[in-house]
């Protein structure tokens, strides 16, 4: 069985995750986390709150999941969050047609960078056939599908809104409010963990494209000429870095290159970007992705979103493909810029001069009584045109006529009806547009991943065990206790060790069914790194085992010391040095 398949089975039979609505059928790109997986999901997002939000300074908010049209008008997501579709006309299933011929060319691995036209015409040069039932595709027009989830806000359809396809929007939008409460002081991060929609064609790959899924986004608004990373602080981390270049040539590999190597090399082009890849690396060892089945890959050119100006994603590797499960962008001044120019309020921050600083103004201040007369209901337009070419060309004004040009037709005014005039002015500073470095995370991806990676099996007395290798900081739950009887008063023990434990903060879980070998068995299969079982030699010396998961040693303990050695452990000491 492939290690995908042999999750897949695994995460349904303990509670990680499965396929939702099952009973009625189950709905494709859908799924729901059990106990299992919801715990671990969590204790995932909560190392990302400690690193990204906590850590760094920055702060976390909260908004609504369903937003108004003209909020993806402005961000671009209404015109360009397209995929390529193709719609089997013999059975009408819909495709990923990009993906189709990426599976059937080997030499094409991002098709959709071609654009329709061509893809069309790959599926027609190499016979492709529909994956559901084998028509030909060739006749078949590949079009462009829109992503995002349509609905009506309120009753009728007067306001259409969407689901939200990225977290992101949701704190652009909020930037008038979030810049007062930064003070007006860049550089400020705000967060978010929420849920995304995107109307997948075809979900797959379990948790690896579905259709609501949650990211992470931690948004860093930055002044680009006044704003640096702290580098040092990440310079000698080492990023395995897969650049373009080597994506490009034939024997190319990822190769470690330290965050100060990378940046004086030009592989990575963006400081903030690089800073955000070596900072992310401490993320992904805490929760337990397997480094070696990891790699920064550069977008190519033709691959970067519709934002993005230099962009990265890190992949982790699942079942023989690479998967993306961050996406690092510098999106620089695209969506405040967009905000901007659509919304009614004000998307720059006033950037103050270091000193005050004495500018010359020229403005006019036209003669009405005379514009109004000789030029008609064409007065206020020549007014507002003068204006703006006296802000643009204080030259025009030098002679004693001056010519503006209003849809195509030339109006000449005697300068000194122009009120034209230059004058000194002092500004204490400017209004500047913010740029946007993000590193948004697929939580799903990364618990699919951690999963993945920490799937292990082995033989324990000459019996087959498969365990997940999870950390104890990410595991469900920490500790699992077990009286080895239920009678003798083993299980009244056993209980109270667990609620002992409950209460020093441990997550416990407490067993008492099926023989002791069974329990370790489950306990193993959801990742629980440590067991604890009562005993009849607990009734005499007031001692427990406990058990480490990976080598299943065992050792005893004093109950009285147990939750002390429990921690111990979780901070990473040995069953031997206890
Ligand atoms: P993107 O905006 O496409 O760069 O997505 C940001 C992150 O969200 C990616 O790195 C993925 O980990 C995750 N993601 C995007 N689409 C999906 C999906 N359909 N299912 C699960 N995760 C996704």
């Amino acid at each position: 069985m492939s290690e995908t398949a042999a999750l897949a089975e695994l995460a349904k039979r303990r509670g990680f995750f499965f396929a939702s609505n099952g009973a009625y059928g189950g709905t494709a790109g859908f799924y729901t986390y059990g106990p299992e997986g919801a715990a671990l999901k969590r204790n995932i997002e909560d190392a990302w709150r400690d690193l990204f939000v906590r850590k760094l300074g920055n702060v976390e908010l909260e908004a609504p999941t369903v937003m108004p049209e003209a909020v993806f008008e402005a961000s671009g997501h209404l015109d360009g969050f397209d995929d390529m579709i193709v719609e089997c006309a013999e059975c009408g299933a819909t495709h990923r047609a990009d993906h189709l011929v990426e599976d059937a060319v080997p030499d094409i691995e991002d098709a959709e960078a071609l654009g329709t036209d061509r893809v069309g015409e790959l599926i027609a040069e190499h016979d492709v056939v529909c994956p559901s039932c084998e028509a030909e595709l060739a006749d078949a027009p590949v079009d462009e599908f829109n992503l995002m989830f349509g609905t009506n806000i309120g009753p009728g359809s007067a306001s259409p809104g969407y689901l939200r396809p990225e977290t992101a929007q949701g704190i652009f939008v909020e930037f008038p409010r979030l810049k007062e409460y930064a003070r007006n002081q860049l550089p400020f991060g705000v967060a978010q963990i929420g849920r995304a929609y995107r109307n997948e064609i075809s979900p797959r790959r379990a948790l690896v494209r579905v259709r609501e899924f949650t990211q992470a986004e931690l948004e860093h608004f930055i002044d680009p000429e006044r704003d640096e990373p702290p580098i040092d602080r990440v310079a000698d981390v080492e990023l395995p870095l897969y650049p373009a270049t080597a994506q490009h040539a034939d024997d190319g590999e990822p190769e470690p290159h330290t965050v100060r190597e990378a940046l004086d090399d030009g592989i990575v082009g963006s400081e903030w970007v690089a800073y955000y890849l070596g900072r992310a690396m401490e993320f992904y060892e805490r929760i337990g992705i397997d480094m070696d089945r990891f790699r920064y890959r550069q977008h190519l050119s033709g691959e970067r979103a519709h934002y993005a100006a230099d962009c990265w994603d890190a992949e982790t590797e699942l079942g023989g493909n690479w998967i993306e499960v961050t996406g690092f962008a510098y999106r620089s001044d695209y969506d405040l810029s967009k905000h901007g120019e659509y919304a009614e309020e004000s998307f720059t921050i006033f950037r103050q001069y270091e000193e005050p600083r004495t500018v010359e103004r020229a403005a006019v201040d036209p003669d009405m009584s005379y514009l109004g007369p000789e030029f008609g209901g064409e007065a206020a337009a020549i007014a507002e045109a003068l204006e703006a070419l006296a802000a643009r060309d204080r030259s025009a004004f030098d002679g004693d006529e001056v010519g503006v040009n209003i849809d195509g037709e030339t109006y000449t005014i005697p300068v000194k009806k122009t009120g034209f005039a230059v004058e000194e002015q002092t500004e204490a500073g400017e209004h500047i547009t913010p740029h946007v470095v993000e590193p948004s995370f697929g939580v799903d991806r990364l618990v699919y991943s951690v999963l993945i990676h920490g799937l292990e099996a082995d033989t324990v007395d000459g019996e087959e065990r498969s365990f997940l290798e999870l950390s104890p900081t990410m595991a469900p739950t920490t500790v699992a206790v077990f009286p080895l009887m239920t009678k003798d008063g083993l299980d009244d023990r056993a209980r109270s060790i667990a609620d002992r434990l409950r209460v020093e903060g441990f997550e416990v879980s407490y067993d008492d069914t099926g023989n002791i070998g069974r329990r370790y068995r489950r306990q193993d299969e959801v990742g629980t790194p440590y067991c604890v079982t009562v005993d009849y030699e607990t009734k005499e010396d007031d001692t427990v085992t406990v058990r480490e998961r990976d080598s299943t040693e065992q050792t005893r303990v004093q109950i009285e010391d147990l939750p002390d050695a429990i921690g111990r452990l979780v901070a990473g000491e040995t069953l031997s040095e206890l």
